[in-house]
């Protein structure tokens, strides 16, 4: 608020201003043990991190490997940049999280790009420290770059996060994004950063400078309160979602016909149902018979079949009516 009544309303520096770039880098060093300076760091929405690292990067015809099911705005990203999408199936027994082993695999000599995202949407899968580290390794091995969404790295209930490029000899070949939108509940203010080796970095810069030019001023301003004025708030807010999320798993499992694996992050459950019929054609029977919103897992590609998200960003109250309402369908079928 400050900043819109003094006036700080006109242009900034592409990347962002020298405050939020150095309150990043220092989060990003003390937090992620990443080995990055405010020159490594772009301001930016989240997505368009992705969106400008994938522009930057992918020549046409270039494999880019990303994690089925996953989030719905990365395939079509790669597309938009001419790339091969190929995607790594993850698997319920495993929780869903992306392994060294089935990556792999997938590795060619057209191999430039992993996409990683822990925690996920849609599945709230965690990679483990030993998952980030075979990653590592196969990335440095087959001279890939590492493209990794962290997003929810901050809503966490078991374990904790891992950044691939705070690995050794990772950073220079590592895009890391993150924002404001989840920890801070910021998703309408479109702000967040990337952080980029200076080679991937000023290719960067340059879609940004001729594109959107840079974020918002005075939201950059809040930004820099956000991070540097310590509240519990997103201790609460993490501890509010776990409750959340027991309550959910809980209720879920207890329901004939569906199951779920716990999540370790993010806000979503990502159940299994036994009902015989596709995901597209369950959630459309919730939502006419339930009034329930859940997103089919066949949005999330071919191997999210078989299973619907649903997010407990609500009220454990209407988390419960919802609970019953999902019970009361399922035994109409
Ligand atoms: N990545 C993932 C996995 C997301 O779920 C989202 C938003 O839902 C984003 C990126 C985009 O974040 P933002 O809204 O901060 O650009």
């Amino acid at each position: 608020m400050s900043a819109l009544t003094s006036g700080f309303t006109h242009y900034t520096a592409s990347s962002g201003i020298p405050e939020l770039r150095e309150a990043v880098a220092n989060q990003a060093r003390q937090d992620n043990g990443i080995p990055c300076m405010p020159e490594n760091v772009i301001i930016l929405p989240c997505k368009f991190g992705l969106y400008i690292a994938i522009q930057a990067l992918i020549n046409p015809g270039d494999e880019v490997i990303l994690p089925d099911p996953g989030w719905v705005s990365y395939e079509p990203m790669i597309n938009l940049a001419q790339g091969k999408p190929v995607s790594v199936r993850t698997y319920n027994k495993d929780e869903f999280r992306i392994l060294p082993e089935n990556i792999e695999k997938a590795i060619t000599d057209k191999t430039k790009m992993i996409i990683l995202n822990s925690p996920s949407n849609p599945t709230g899968s965690v990679s483990t420290h030993e998952d980030i580290k075979g990653i590592a390794k196969l990335a440095i091995e087959h001279d890939v770059i590492i493209l990794t969404d962290e997003i929810y790295e901050k809503i966490i209930y078991e374990g904790r996060h891992y950044s691939i490029a705070a690995e050794d000899g990772m950073f220079e070949r590592t895009v890391t994004v993150n924002g404001f939108s989840k920890a801070y509940a910021m998703t309408g203010w479109r702000i967040g950063w990337a952080l980029a080796p200076k080679p991937i970095f000023d290719e960067m810069s340059k879609i940004q400078q001729h594109s959107i030019s840079h974020c918002t001023s005075f939201v950059q301003k809040a930004a820099v309160s956000a991070l540097t004025e310590k509240t519990e708030s997103i201790d609460k807010m993490v501890s509010e979602f776990k409750a959340r999320r027991d309550l959910v798993i809980k209720g879920l499992n207890e329901i004939v016909g569906i199951s779920c694996f716990l999540p370790k992050g993010a806000f979503y459950a990502f159940f299994k149902f036994d009902f015989d019929m596709p995901s597209q054609e369950f959630t459309d029977i919730l939502l006419e018979k339930g009034g329930l919103s859940m997103t089919p897992g066949s949005a999330f590609g071919p191997g999210g079949e078989g299973f619907v998200r649903m997010s407990y960003a609500a009220s454990r109250e209407n988390l419960k009516s919802g609970l019953e309402m999902l019970d009361d369908v399922v035994k109409t079928l």
